[in-house]
């Protein structure tokens, strides 16, 4: 994986305003906000897609991220919010280290989401889960 922005974030070559920090996880502001206290919550490993994450980052991931949510909502007095993670250009990933946003949700300011649902048939569902539990290895 090609070096990014955030290693040098990581390094402290480039200046981030940093609010926590421990040996498997970076947590700081994002520096082009969508709204006021929009944080990214990055692993120490470098890894460009969140399904090649080490189980180690990836439980790291998962214990701080609702403690840094609690603290993205007193700080700002917020209650809504949405957590994005995002892989691949076509997916709106500009930078290739995995990273999640927290991104409080006021009334005009937050994540603009356009979201078209359609509808899932039996048969689909079916081929779906085969594939799925296939990939699983939980087809048995
Ligand atoms: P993506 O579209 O890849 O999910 O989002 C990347 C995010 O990283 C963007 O929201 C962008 O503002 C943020 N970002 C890019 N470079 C820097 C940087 O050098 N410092 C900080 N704090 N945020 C950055």
């Amino acid at each position: 994986m090609h070096e990014t922005i955030f290693d040098e974030v990581l390094a402290g070559t480039i200046p981030c305003y940093r609010i926590y920090e421990d040996e498997w996880v970076l947590a700081f502001l994002d520096i082009n906000p969508l709204s006021p206290g929009h944080t990214l919550v990055i692993p120490k490993e470098r890894a460009a897609y969140l399904h090649e994450l080490s189980e180690e980052s990836s439980a790291a991931i998962g214990r701080t991220l609702p403690m840094l949510c609690r603290a993205v909502m007193e700080a700002t007095g917020i209650e809504d919010y949405n957590v994005l993670q995002n892989n691949g250009h076509a997916a709106h990933q500009a930078v290739f280290h995995v990273h999640f946003h927290i991104i409080p949700r006021l009334e005009d300011r937050g994540l603009d989401l356009e979201w078209s649902p359609g509808e899932l048939s039996p048969e689909d569902a079916e081929d779906l889960l085969a594939a799925l539990h296939r990939s699983l290895g939980t087809d048995d």
